[in-house]
C-alpha cells in the first residue's frame, strides 16, 4: 500500500451562529482527501477528513511541511509488517524537523491528515473504522451506537428564550435525552433565567450542560460556579482559559458538580498538566473533550488515553468534541463516554450520516468502510470534488 498524493482545500463553514466568545461567520475548514495506490472497483482507494470545527483551515502548513513529508519518505518506510499504510509512521514522518510545544500551529493540520490516513487505511481493510479502532485499541470490542448529546443552544440574532426551549424540544423529540447549551453571552441574570428556562422543560432522566466557551475570567467564573450549582448539571464547560489550570482548580473547589474542558488542548502534555494542575477529578465525573483531528490525530489520542489512565481516568470520562463522524467513530472505537452532535448547524460539516438514527439517546453507527463520509451526501460531495 502507498500513499501516492494528499490534496486539501479550504471551505468556509458558511455559519452565523455565535457563542460566548466569538462568531462563525469567517470560520472555513481544510477539506484533505489522501490518494492511495489501492484499486477498488477501478478506483483508489481515498481517505478524507476536515479539521472539526471552530478552527480554521491550515493548508498552508500542509502544503509547505506536512504534505511534502510522507510524499517524500520512501514508501516502504510508512509501512507495517502487514505492508499497509502505519499511522504511527506517518505521524513520525510529519513530525520531522520540528520543535517541542507551541502545539495548534502543527497539530490542526497533521492530525486532519493524519486521520484522512486511517479512512483511507479502514476502507483498504474493509472495514468500519470503529471496527477498526476496536481491534487495534480496544480487545476487538465492537460497539453497536454511541452515547450522544446535542452541543446547541447558540446564541442567534433575535433568538428568545421561547425559540431555545422550542431547539432543545426539537432535540428531544429527535430522541436525545442531554443537552447542552451555551452561557457567557449575556449578562449572569439573564443567562441564568435562560438555563431556568430549559431545565424546566426537560423530562425526568434527561440531562443539560452548559459551556462557556472559555469566556470568563476568575471573578466571572466563581460568579457563574455560584449560580449554577444549584442546576445540577451535567457539567459545566469551559469556565476559562483552558490554559489556566490555577483558575480551574480554583472553580473546581467551589463547584461541586462536574466540570468538562479539553476541546483547546493539542497535545498529550497539555491534558498531562491539565489532570496534574487543573483540579478535575474522574470520581466526579468530570469530563475531557480532547478534539482528535485537531489535535495530532487518533495515534496520538491513543496516547493520550494511556497517559490519562496512567493517572486514573477511564475511557467513559472522554468526549471527543466536534460532532461529526470522525468523533464518532474515535468514541466507538476507542469505548469513549460518548459524542457530541451539532443536528442542523455548521452546514455540511455538521451531523452523521444521512440514514444515521437516534435512539433513547444513543446513535446508530455505520457498516460503510472507513469513517462513513461516503454516507453523508453533502459533505461527500465536497470530498469527491477535492479528490477529482
Ligand atoms: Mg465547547
Amino acid at each position: 500500500m502507498r500513499i501516492v498524493d494528499i490534496r486539501e482545500t479550504s471551505i468556509p463553514l458558511n455559519s452565523t451562529l455565535a457563542n460566548s466568545s466569538f462568531n462563525f461567520s469567517e470560520m472555513t475548514t481544510s477539506v484533505v482527501a489522501v490518494i492511495t495506490d489501492v484499486m477498488r472497483a477501478g478506483k483508489p482507494v481515498t481517505g478524507y477528513a476536515f479539521n472539526s470545527t471552530g478552527r480554521y483551515a491550515c493548508g498552508a502548513q500542509m502544503r509547505a511541511r506536512f504534505i511534502p513529508r510522507i510524499l517524500k519518505a520512501k514508501p516502504e518506510s510508512l509501512l507495517d509488517d502487514a505492508g499497509l499504510i502505519a499511522p504511527d509512521k506517518c505521524l513520525a514522518a510529519m513530525m520531522q524537523n520540528e520543535k517541542s510545544g507551541g502545539h495548534s500551529e502543527r497539530s490542526v493540520g497533521i492530525g486532519t491528515i493524519e486521520v484522512a490516513i486511517w479512512d483511507a487505511l479502514a476502507k483498504a481493510v474493509d472495514k468500519p473504522l470503529h471496527v477498526l479502532l476496536a481491534e487495534r485499541f480496544n480487545g476487538g470490542k465492537r460497539a453497536e451506537k454511541v452515547f450522544c448529546y446535542v452541543g446547541g443552544g447558540w446564541y442567534a440574532p433575535g433568538k428568545t428564550t421561547r425559540d431555545l426551549q422550542d431547539e432543545m424540544r426539537r432535540h428531544l423529540d429527535a430522541g436525545y435525552t442531554m443537552v447542552k447549551m451555551k452561557v457567557g453571552g449575556m449578562a449572569l441574570a439573564d443567562d441564568l433565567a435562560r438555563v431556568e428556562a430549559v431545565k424546566s422543560i426537560l423530562p425526568k432522566g434527561t440531562q443539560l450542560a452548559v459551556d462557556a466557551n472559555s469566556k470568563f475570567g476568575r471573578d466571572d467564573a466563581l460568579a457563574y460556579a455560584r449560580g449554577l450549582a444549584p442546576f445540577a448539571l451535567r457539567w459545566f464547560e469551559e469556565p476559562c482559559d483552558p490554559l489556566d489550570n490555577a483558575l480551574l482548580a480554583e472553580i473546581a473547589a467551589v463547584y461541586a458538580p462536574p466540570l468538562s474542558t479539553g476541546e483547546n488542548l493539542f497535545s498529550t502534555q497539555d491534558v498531562e498538566n491539565l489532570v496534574r494542575f487543573g483540579g478535575l477529578r474522574p470520581e466526579r465525573n468530570d469530563i475531557i473533550q480532547i478534539d482528535p483531528p485537531q489535535a495530532y490525530g487518533i495515534v496520538q489520542y491513543a496516547r493520550t488515553l494511556d497517559m490519562l489512565a496512567r493517572h486514573g481516568w477511564p475511557r467513559t470520562a472522554l468526549f471527543p468534541h466536534g460532532g461529526n463522524q470522525m468523533s464518532l467513530a474515535i468514541a466507538a472505537g476507542f469505548g469513549l463516554g460518548g459524542a457530541e452532535s451539532y443536528p442542523g448547524v455548521f452546514g455540511d460539516f455538521g451531523g452523521f450520516a444521512d440514514d444515521a438514527f437516534m435512539t433513547e439517546g444513543h446513535v446508530s453507527l455505520s457498516d460503510r468502510p472507513g469513517i462513513g463520509f461516503e454516507g453523508q451526501a453533502r459533505l461527500y460531495k465536497i470530498m469527491r470534488e477535492l479528490a477529482g
